[in-house]
């Protein structure tokens, strides 16, 4: 079927995002063009603010909307214990917990010879300089328990060791294969409580 141009390019937008097939994008796409004008203008705006203003914390990577974040830049957490995750979801799902005291970095995704990711394509680098001269004591890997996120924390661990730095892995009991963003509190929790060492 065709569509008259504004409305194709509408759906093709919504077609590029995770998760939106064919129908979806073409059932949002004309619900947009339901919405009264100011709700769509406001839809709009929210999307070009949040890319105005937020980006990535310069020490953790997370998103934020200063820098440094307002975790890397709080006397209350513990900056000698990092929490290594893949996403800024992740650093969500922990924060929900409530529990880590410590402060965060963002890798940005997990090794995956597979599909073509390698040590210089997440932020490990930017890990390895943050901890040069630094009184951290301990890196928490809390990478997805998958594959990946297994030889990422394995890979990084074998950087760390050398350092002298403690690395411990975040337990299982995380379902395998899942992701860290989707894991409950509790869950989360006792991952957390029961890491071992690497
Ligand atoms: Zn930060």
């Amino acid at each position: 079927m065709q569509y008259i141009a504004p409305l194709a390019k509408l759906i093709e937008h919504f077609r590029a995002l995770p998760g939106i097939g064919s129908k979806t994008a073409v059932r949002l796409a004309y619900h947009v063009l339901d919405m009264d004008a100011v709700q769509a203008k406001a839809l709009a705006e929210a999307i070009i603010e949040a890319k105005e203003k937020i980006g990535y914390c310069n020490t953790c990577f997370n998103l934020s909307d200063r820098n440094p974040c307002q975790i890397c830049a709080s006397d209350a957490r513990d900056h000698s214990v990092i929490c290594v995750v893949e996403q800024p979801q992740d650093v969500a799902a922990m924060e929900r917990m409530r529990e880590f005291k410590g402060v965060y970095h963002v890798l940005h995704g997990a090794l995956s010879p597979l599909e073509g990711v390698g040590p210089e394509d997440i932020r490990i680098k930017e890990l390895l300089n943050r901890l040069y001269d630094s009184d951290v004591k301990e890196v928490i890997m809390a990478t997805n328990p998958n594959v990946e996120g297994e030889a990422t924390a394995m890979y990084i661990a074998k950087l760390l060791k050398p350092a002298g730095i403690k690395v411990t892995r975040i337990a299982h009991g995380l379902p395998v294969g899942g992701d860290l963003e989707y894991a409950d509190e509790v869950t989360l929790s006792k991952a957390m409580e029961n890491r071992r060492e690497i």
